[in-house]
């Protein structure tokens, strides 16, 4: 096992700068994600740990050794990507044995291998198997089995689960999970998926036109965003975004728009512009209530029943705004509803800098 440090790291291709000066620590034994837009820098992010990009700035550590200048297959790392990679004319066997065949393992050690990872990821009875007999997911096994018996310092995913459909992305992710509490190995893994990253990530990197935006735990990202873009990205429906100005009203400061006049009950460490973005979660939002005071007014325009929760879309003084309500809430559409606010929870953030100022 090893942690991986980079330090400064930059890509350029031409003129385009695709990872701009990333800085950042990946622990020992955790599972890391870097996640963000299409675009952002993951992928080249992941290929530069992997050997696979020349840096052409900056420096990359494994363990204790700087690798900018080490070939892939000497990095101590397997990864795993998107598209699996198996070699079609070879069993499930082989394509695990393959890697460790090229790097003269004793046969008797390439068998004990292969059968540990295939009794760990379950697929023993495919092992005579060509890739094309089994299904998406047995085949993204089998490339993690691939991955697995090197024994690397360093996993590196490039979303794995992406090719397959909804419900065995879910099965994969929680068996990718177990995988990495039984090896604690380091692990590398980028997905645009927030909720993958949110449920796998000890940390996670949210990324953003090749800059690092915030690298924290899943749980710091969602209560404590560094900007408006992590607060956007993190948790699913999105933060509600609503532009309100800052007034004192009895030495309290109150956020009013045309849809609400809430009440500021949390402490900002600066002082507040006169225009802020006020940012609500769907899910601090409840109701319907009778009294305006500390509320929202909506027009209501879709409601989505999901059983665990009513999504009610509507206007909120001429802006967007979605709520996740109690399942049980009666709500109707073209109708104007007040929705309490969780004051405790909400954030503000600076509309001209999208830097988080509460
Ligand atoms: P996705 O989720 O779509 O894979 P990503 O965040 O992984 O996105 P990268 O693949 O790292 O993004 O690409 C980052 C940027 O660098 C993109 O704008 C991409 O077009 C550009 N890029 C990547 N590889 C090359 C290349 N070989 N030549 C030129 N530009 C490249």
């Amino acid at each position: 096992m090893a942690q991986v440090t980079l330090t400064n790291v930059t890509k350029k291709f031409g003129d385009f700068t695709a990872v701009n000066d990333i800085s950042m620590e990946i622990e020992d034994g955790k599972f890391t994600v870097l996640v963000g837009p299409s675009g952002c820098g993951k992928t080249t992010t992941l290929r530069m740990v992997a050997g696979l990009e020349e840096l052409t700035d900056g420096e990359i550590r494994i363990g204790d050794r700087v690798v900018n200048r080490v070939p892939p297959k000497d990095r101590d790392i397997a990864m795993v990507f998107q598209n699996y990679a198996l070699y079609p004319h070879m069993d499930v066997y082989n394509n695990m044995a393959f890697g460790l065949k090229l790097r003269k393992t004793p046969k008797d050690e390439i068998k004990r291998r292969v059968q540990e990872a295939a009794d760990l990821l379950g697929i023993e009875s495919k092992m005579k198997s060509k890739p094309r007999e089994l299904s998406g997911g047995q085949r993204q096994r089998v490339a993690v089995g691939r991955a697995i018996v090197r024994d690397p310092k360093v996993f590196l995913f490039d979303e794995p689960l992406s090719n397959l459909d909804a419900k065995l992305r879910v099965q994969m992710r929680t068996e990718l999970e177990q995988l990495h509490h039984k090896l604690q190995t380091t692990t590398i893994y980028v997905t645009h998926d927030q909720v993958e990253a949110m449920t796998l990530g000890d940390r996670i990197a949210v990324m953003r036109d090749g800059i690092v935006q915030q690298y924290a735990s899943p749980q710091e990202t969602y209560d404590h965003p560094a900007n408006q873009f992590v607060a956007g990205f993190i948790g699913s429906p999105a933060m509600n975004f609503v532009t309100a100005s800052v007034v004192s009203v009895d030495g309290t400061s109150q956020l009013k728009s045309e849809g609400f006049d809430l009440e500021l009950q949390r402490a900002s460490a600066q002082p507040l512009p006169e225009a802020v973005v006020v940012g609500i979660r769907p899910e601090d939002l409840s109701g319907p209530v009778d009294g305006e005071k500390n509320a929202l007014r909506i027009q209501v325009t879709v409601t989505e029943q999901l059983g665990h929760s009513l999504l009610v879309y509507g206007e909120c003084g001429g802006q967007q705004v979605v709520a996740s309500l109690d399942p049980h809430s009666k709500v109707d559409v073209d109708t104007s509803i007040l929705l309490s606010v969780n004051l405790q929870t909400i954030h503000l953030f600076d509309p001209e800098t999208e830097a988080t100022l509460i």
